[in-house]
């Protein structure tokens, strides 16, 4: 069989993979981008259903000071609206505008805990906090996306000022590592309240994260055309800089001795350098090392064992509804991105302990007590609602509304329904007591307008990008985590113990999500271009 020989192949085609090939392509580089979908973006992907536009994965960007300066770099037009959220919790629903809607996000907590006050005030505060050193870190274009050499108003005026800056904020940022949950436990007092601030990040996210997650809903934004839209516009550049893409194709086996890939229909492809942009987990089984130096082989199995024993993040449920109701209807509620919790009691061990519980004692677990269990969880539990329409009116049938509700749960526990027959039930139960959940509480007219749903859940996101445990962003964030987790530090995230292989996207760097995932991809790039 013919051989086919490339500079550099990269393997996953989601917004990592999508990077590196588009940089590498413009660098002159001879590339292939290997994907195994028929559709490129991975978990950056929109979909049609009946005229309805939705996204599969992320539902908003944050450009975090890296996705826009890569869009402007690659002389990308995309035109974009911003994403704006809204919180609610019960009745109390606040639509977020700008930096001052933290005031009223006090009040609405305050209002609904008002014997917690000192604590929700120390709880704002050291959000502030954050928000300060966020302006630090993502207040300037990155400068991985400008070209310095021809730039140097962007070095004296901005880049160099900055520097001292930024490395204050990360020494103040590294020392906020610690679980969210254990943090909050030192502030605020009522498990109550803690839920509400916490319960729809994953566990043990690291404080800093979701401290600054207020920022982060300032910064969401959308394309024109959906979120998939933006790998679509990827995957265009890519073939004008003359790269070649290979959807439909998953590769099976990697020979790091003869540097070559073999894919599921046993085609054979020579690489001088290698880019792994997807499952860490499937690279360290395939990947086989031939007469590779003993000291490469050693730490290669060191690595392995790290991986190997290593968890995915949670992984996430999504509900699809068609909805017979004009956008108008959810306009006047909130905005089309909204963290809605309909009550405020919280989880409290609902979705960790007695999750813990009733996984660990399956055996002995009936069908009824799983599903009395599901009741509890979602009628506590905080959804996350993307209403596309409301973002880029385009995305619906005039009249109609598209809605995404979706959380976060654990991979482990579908599993179990899959193996005990009970899947298909599980599933069902869970999209119907979403429905009368939501029309009990925020919007009252869904149940009696639904006209279709449908739903995604963990095993439906491990079967399409093959991501261990089904995961979203990568690595579980209980210690220890297999990755580089200092952001002074991904430089280095991208090697791996083989000298011409590199990994890019969630799995390279905790904790991920769009722009880490574009940043990895972009560093690798840039080492294999300095390379040569
Ligand atoms: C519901 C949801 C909400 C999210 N919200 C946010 C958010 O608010 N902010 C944020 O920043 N991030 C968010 N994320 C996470 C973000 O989408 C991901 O972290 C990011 O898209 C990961 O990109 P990636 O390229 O690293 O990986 P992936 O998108 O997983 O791409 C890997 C690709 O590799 C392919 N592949 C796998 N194995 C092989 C093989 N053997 N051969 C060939 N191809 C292979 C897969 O098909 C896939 O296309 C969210 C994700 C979801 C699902």
């Amino acid at each position: 069989m013919e051989k086919f020989k490339y500079d550099t192949i990269i393997v996953g085609g989601g917004i990592a993979g999508l990077t590196s090939a588009v940089y590498l392509a413009r660098a002159g580089q001879k590339i292939l981008l290997v994907e195994k979908n028929e559709e490129f973006g991975g978990l950056v992907n929109s979909f049609k259903s009946d005229g309805f536009r939705f996204e599969a994965g992320v539902r908003a960007l944050e450009s975090a000071g890296i996705i826009l300066p890569m869009l402007k770099d690659l002389n990308i037009q995309l035109e974009t609206v911003r994403s704006k959220v809204s919180l609610g919790v019960e009745n109390k629903i606040l639509n977020i505008e700008d930096v001052n809607s933290i005031q009223e996000y006090r009040n609405m907590l305050v209002n609904l805990f008002p014997d917690d006050e000192i604590d929700v005030d120390k709880f704002i505060k050291s959000m502030r906090e954050i928000m300060k050193l966020l302006d630090v870190l993502y207040g300037i274009e990155n400068p991985l996306f400008k070209d310095l050499k021809k730039d140097y108003k962007y070095i004296f005026k901005t880049l160099l000022p900055w520097l001292p800056k930024f490395l204050i904020a990360i020494g103040k940022i590294n020392r906020l590592n610690m679980p969210f949950e254990k943090y909050l436990q030192g502030i605020i007092k009522n498990p109550s309240l803690r839920d509400i601030i916490s319960q729809h990040f994953f566990k043990a996210t690291p404080t800093f994260f979701a401290l600054s997650y207020f920022s982060l809903y300032l910064d969401y934004f959308y394309p024109k055309g959906g979120v998939g839209f933006i790998a679509d516009k990827l995957v265009e550049k890519i073939k004008e800089f003359n790269g070649e893409l290979l959807p439909n194709t998953i590769i099976i086996e990697i020979d790091a001795y003869k540097q070559i890939l073999v894919d599921n229909k046993k085609q054979i492809y020579e690489y001088k350098n290698l880019i792994w942009a997807a499952d860490l987990k499937t690279f360290y089984s395939i990947c086989k090392l031939g007469n590779l130096d003993s000291k490469i082989q050693a730490s290669f199995e060191h690595t392995r064992s790290q991986i190997m024993n290593s968890k995915g993040s949670e992984s996430v449920f999504s509900l699809y509804l068609q909805v017979g109701l004009p956008l108008s209807y959810f306009n006047s509620i909130a905005h089309g991105h909204f963290f809605y919790t309909p009550s405020m009691n919280g989880l409290g061990n609902i979705h960790r302990s007695e999750l813990n519980t009733l996984i660990n004692n399956w055996k002995n677990i009936d069908k009824n007590e799983v599903f009395s269990w599901l009741d509890r969880f979602l009628e506590n539990n905080t959804f996350e609602i993307s209403i596309p329409g409301l973002k880029d009116t385009s995305s619906v049938p005039d009249g109609k509304t598209g809605i995404i509700v979706s959380f976060i749960i654990e991979y482990e526990l579908f599993k179990k329904l899959e193996e005990a027959d009970w899947y298909n039930d599980f599933r069902k139960a869970v999209e119907d007591k979403i429905i009368s959940v939501l029309s009990e509480s925020v919007y009252k007219k869904l149940k009696d307008n639904v006209e279709k749903q449908f739903s995604l859940t963990p095993i439906s996101i491990k079967n399409r990008i093959n991501s261990t445990d089904g995961s979203i962003v990568g690595w579980s964030f209980e210690a220890p985590v297999p990755v580089i987790h200092k952001i002074q530090r991904s430089d280095k995230s991208v090697l791996t113990p083989i000298k011409n292989i590199f990994q890019v996207g969630q799995w390279a760097y905790s904790p991920s999500g769009v722009p880490m995932s574009i940043l990895t991809g972009k560093l690798a790039a840039d080492r294999i271009i300095r390379k040569k």
